[in-house]
């Protein structure tokens, strides 16, 4: 008689809060099976922390489990509504291809969504196949780990499988699940959709529950609506402070795809800036530059403020003075993200405490780098190192002039070179994910299946800070080309 090896446990430990909220919030929906499910990617760490055992997470079973072929013991799976402004245009959107299976409560106590991306059609996926390409998802996965690395809130990526099945764009290409892994999937557009077709009962109902998964430490003061409005606010702040600080460019900043949770969320045609300049926009579909570095946080400012009409019958029985609460706090965002931002960028500089002349000091520097077309984050990367051959305009006289008012600056805090070097080494970032290197990397997977460029990529990514002599050689830029970069929504 053959014995048969027990499977370890696989650690899943849904629970399903979500599902309990009111009928209209979503979509009792199992995820479409797909042929023949292949597991390419594993997120170790992040298996670990969920409190997954990771062999098991490697075994045929849990392959199925990541390509909603088989639904793990305690989910519930479901697709989520929502709406949304996309590029300023209000419309219904939801998971068009995209379910929950649960909330995995983690050994630390935490609530994490597990969601399925590309698992196909739902109750909200209008013209679309419900499906993802291979490409897309490994890209999702690395810059998401990435933004991990640095520090930086956002949804993680736990595993990629291919399904062995084409999706048909442009061209027909290899397809692919994603699990991702959230705070919460809760998006601005999740407001605006109850906010437009359910009850103002619901809308308290979502609001309460939002409150309860993200904020139930902070101080809901007298007004917990307009105190949750707030919140929000304040992580998005951060948030976007922290996006412009590395120089992350989102691309599509939908209201849909800004979360309540405060995390980074859907990395479609999303990049990071080499040449400092405000302008700078990857998507090949913002034409009218929306979503370019410069406009982030005024967008954010708008979505938020969209997330404030949304709020509205809640935050006062009155209109008029429910208006006046929600304008009240919408118009310290951009002081607040400003804080935030200067607060982030003398850190950068190896700057601890405060003067005046701080912001004066970082707007030089900035419009010389923007003047000599100067790498983001090399120029950073340079001054964190001494290396003062690394750039040409290094040589100038205006450099040189604004190096001199840097080091008296330094000079006149307390704390040591030393300490403000430190400061610098954590604050920027050695590596980033270069558009080039992610490219060569989701070549290599996509078009030969091997995943050791992708591997090496991600290792290097999830220390940024490290400064090790062998992520030298992924600082580098790319040879020049004469396209600009392009990123694509193709997913
Ligand atoms: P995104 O650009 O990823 O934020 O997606 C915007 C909306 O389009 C969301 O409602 C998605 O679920 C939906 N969507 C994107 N791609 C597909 C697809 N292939 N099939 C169905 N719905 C999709
Ligand atoms: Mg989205």
């Amino acid at each position: 008689m053959t014995e048969k090896k027990a499977m370890p446990a696989s650690g899943w430990n849904f629970d399903n809060s979500y599902a309990e909220l009111p009928d209209s919030f979503f979509t009792r929906q199992d995820a479409d099976p797909v042929r023949s499910p292949e597991l390419v990617l594993l997120n170790e760490p992040l298996a670990a922390l969920m409190g997954l055992h990771v062999q098991a997470m490697k075994s045929g079973e849990a392959t199925s489990v990541f390509a909603g072929n088989e639904i793990p013991e305690g989910a519930l799976p479901l697709a989520q509504a929502y709406a949304g402004h996309q590029f300023g245009h209000f419309t219904m959107l939801g998971d068009g291809r995209a379910i929950l299976l649960g909330e995995q409560i983690t050994p630390s106590g935490e609530r994490l969504d597990v969601q399925l991306k590309g698992s196909g059609r739902t109750a909200y996926s209008r013209g679309g196949d419900g499906r993802a390409a291979l490409g897309p998802m490994l890209r999702e996965y690395i810059i998401s780990e990435a933004m991990h690395g640095l520090g930086i809130p956002t949804t993680r990526s736990l595993a990629v499988v291919t399904t062995g099945e084409p999706v048909i764009r442009e061209t027909a290409l290899p397809g692919a699940v994603l699990t991702r892994v959230a705070a919460s999937h809760l998006r601005v557009g999740t407001f605006q959709y109850v906010r437009n077709w359910c009850s103002v009962h619901d809308l308290r109902t979502l609001a309460d529950y939002a409150w309860q998964r993200h904020y139930s430490d902070a101080d809901s003061g007298d007004n917990r609506y307009l105190s949750l409005l707030q919140e929000v606010m304040k992580r998005q702040a951060q948030l976007i402070a922290k996006w412009q600080l590395v120089g992350f460019i989102h691309g599509v900043m939908n209201t849909d795809n800004m979360t309540i949770s405060g995390e980074t969320i859907d990395y479609g045609p999303c990049a990071f800036m080499d040449a400092f300049d405000p302008k700078t926009v990857f998507s090949s579909i913002d034409l009218q530059g929306r979503y370019a570095y410069g406009n982030q946080p005024y967008i954010a400012a708008w979505n938020l403020a969209r997330l404030a009409e949304a709020l509205l019958p809640i935050l006062h029985e009155d209109e008029d003075q429910a208006i006046a609460l929600a304008e009240d706090v919408i118009s310290k965002f951009t002081d607040l993200y400003h804080g935030y931002w200067l607060s982030g960028m003398r850190a950068k500089l190896g700057i601890f405490n405060e003067e005046a002349e701080d912001e004066g000091l970082i707007k030089n520097l900035l419009s010389m780098m923007q003047k000599h077309g100067a790498d983001y984050t090399n120029t950073f990367r340079a001054l964190t190192l001494d290396r003062w051959e690394e750039m040409d305009w290094f040589d100038t006289p205006e450099f040189e002039q604004w190096q001199v008012q840097w080091q008296a600056r330094l000079e006149r805090q307390e704390q040591s070179r030393d300490l403000s070097r430190q400061l610098m080494r954590s604050s920027n970032p050695a590596v980033i994910p270069r558009n080039h290197r992610v490219e060569e990397a989701l070549e290599a997977a996509v078009e030969q299946g091997d995943y050791s460029v992708l591997k090496q990529l991600l290792a290097v990514l999830s220390q940024p800070y490290a400064y090790t002599p062998e992520q030298d050689e992924y600082a580098a830029m790319p040879e020049p080309s004469s396209r600009p970069y392009r990123t694509f929504c193709g997913t």
